[in-house]
Formats: structure tokens, C-alpha cells, sequence
């Protein structure tokens, strides 16, 4: 775990992978969430790039949400209990997030970056389209004027 000092100074914590993506390309930026995953009363409070994949390291890495991909678990993000098996439990997660995705092409917009995937795929007039990711209302950008404590 690293910190990013933003403008503010204020110091927010993200996965060191995350600090070097956002200081490899110093024209990059990643969007990050902070984490509300209840552990055992506090919250975990680090912010994840808001990406399926990185959701999934995240939650093996910090939050031992690994083993059979048809276990079921209950998340344990703040105000939900749902039960997933967890193999969904990433994408889950991510609609937490409320990021939405949309369709270039048409107006349609989607709560999750596979449903939008699909969208694309089956809808032949948007098969070239782009995915247009819509930050949640929680989103902040590290990277730019950030400046990285290793
Ligand atoms: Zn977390
Ligand atoms: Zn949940
Ligand atoms: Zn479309």
C-alpha cells in the first residue's frame, strides 16, 4: 500500500500497482473508489482503480476473497449484504461503485461494463461503438498533480 498526496494534501491510500500507473505516464491518470468493505466494523477506506480486474485484486489481495469460484460469500460492503458466489463477486462490487457504462453509438447506458459488452455485441448498428465510462459520484483522479509517496 502507497500513499497519494493530492492537491488538498490530503493522503489517500491505493495499491502501490496503482501509484506506479498513475506515475509511470505522468499525462495518465487512473479514477479510484474508496473501498467500504466492513472489516469487522471498520472500513478498509483504501481507494481501487475502478476496474473489474483491479476490484478482483483487490478483494483477494486485502480482503482474502479467493478459493472456488462457486463459493458463496456475502459482501461485506457498507449497507449490503448480499449473497454471491465468487466468481461474481467482483463485478458485484463494482455496481457499488455506481459507475455507469455507455454505448458511443445510441443513448443506452448500463450499470456494468459486461452488460454494455454485451450490448455491443448484439446490437449489430453499435458493434463499432466505444464503451464511454461514466465516473460514480464518489470518483477521484490520482495522477497528474498528484504527487506520490513511496
Ligand atoms: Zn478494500
Ligand atoms: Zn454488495
Ligand atoms: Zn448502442
Amino acid at each position: 500500500m502507497s500513499g497519494i498526496s493530492q492537491q488538498d494534501d490530503e493522503i489517500i491510500w491505493v495499491d502501490s500497482d496503482t501509484v506506479r500507473r498513475a506515475d509511470h505516464d505522468r499525462a495518465a491518470y487512473v479514477i479510484v473508489y474508496q473501498c467500504q468493505w466492513d472489516l469487522n466494523g471498520s472500513l478498509c477506506q483504501m481507494w481501487v482503480e475502478g476496474d473489474d480486474g483491479e476490484m478482483h485484486t483487490h478483494l483477494r489481495e486485502y480482503h482474502g476473497v479467493k478459493g472456488d469460484t462457486k463459493d458463496v460469500l456475502t459482501c461485506r460492503w457498507l449497507g449490503c449484504a448480499q449473497e454471491r458466489k465468487l466468481g461474481s463477486m467482483p463485478r458485484h462490487v463494482m455496481t457499488h461503485l455506481k459507475i455507469r457504462y455507455g454505448c458511443s453509438n445510441c443513448t443506452r447506458t448500463v450499470a456494468r461494463g459486461d452488460y454494455l459488452r454485451a450490448h455491443l455485441r448484439n446490437i449489430e448498428a453499435c458493434s463499432g461503438a466505444n464503451v464511454v465510462v461514466v465516473p460514480g459520484p464518489h470518483a477521484r483522479v490520482v495522477g497528474r498533480e498528484c504527487s506520490v509517496l513511496l
